[in-house]
C-alpha cells in the first residue's frame, strides 16, 4: 500500500437502517459537509451488516484499443449478496475534479472473509460504523506504454 494511502479513520459515525446506496451516499456527504465542507477528497470505510449488496466485479483483462463499455460487457460479473457482513470502502471526489475523477462517492464492497468483492451499485445497510478521512493529496501516473499515446481520449 502506498504511503499516501494510510487510513486513520479520523471521523466516525454509526449508520443505521440505510435502505439504499443513495441514502448511504447522502449521509456520508452530509457528514463531510458538516465536518469539513465539500472541497476536499475523502476516503471512507463502513464496516457492518448488510441486508443486501448489489455488486459487480471486473475480471482482469489484457487488451489494446478497446472501449471500457466493451470490456465491461465482456468481463463483468454481477452479484447480489444477502445478509452479509463486510465493508464498503470508497472515495469522494469534489465536483470540480470532474474529468480527472468521477465526482461524488465511488464505493466497493468486500465481504468480511475477503472472498467476495466488487463495485457497488446498491446496498442496504442494517447497521455499520463509518470511518472517514480527509485526503489532500492525489497522484496521477499516466501509462508509460507507447500505445497510450495513440488512444483517442477526447471523450470520456
Ligand atoms: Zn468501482
Amino acid at each position: 500500500m502506498p504511503r499516501s494511502a494510510v487510513f486513520y479513520g479520523d471521523q466516525q459515525c454509526v449508520l443505521e437502517g440505510m435502505t439504499d446506496l443513495e441514502a448511504i451516499k447522502t449521509e456520508l456527504t452530509r457528514k463531510i459537509e458538516e465536518d469539513y465542507g465539500l472541497n476536499s477528497m475523502h476516503v471512507v470505510q463502513i464496516d457492518g451488516e448488510f441486508e443486501k449488496v448489489d455488486a459487480r466485479s471486473e475480471a482482469p483483462y489484457v487488451s489494446q484499443h478497446i472501449t471500457l463499455k466493451t470490456i465491461l460487457g465482456e468481463t463483468q460479473k454481477a452479484f447480489v449478496f444477502e445478509n452479509i457482513r463486510g465493508s464498503l470502502v470508497g472515495v469522494y471526489f469534489p465536483d470540480y475534479m470532474d474529468g480527472i475523477q468521477m465526482p461524488g462517492w465511488h464505493l466497493h464492497f468486500h465481504s468480511e472473509d475477503r472472498t467476495k468483492w466488487g463495485h457497488v451499485f446498491d446496498a442496504c445497510l442494517r447497521k455499520g460504523t463509518a470511518r472517514i478521512d480527509k485526503s489532500t493529496r492525489i497522484e496521477i501516473e499516466l501509462p508509460k506504454d507507447a500505445a497510450f499515446d495513440t488512444y483517442s481520449l477526447k471523450q470520456d
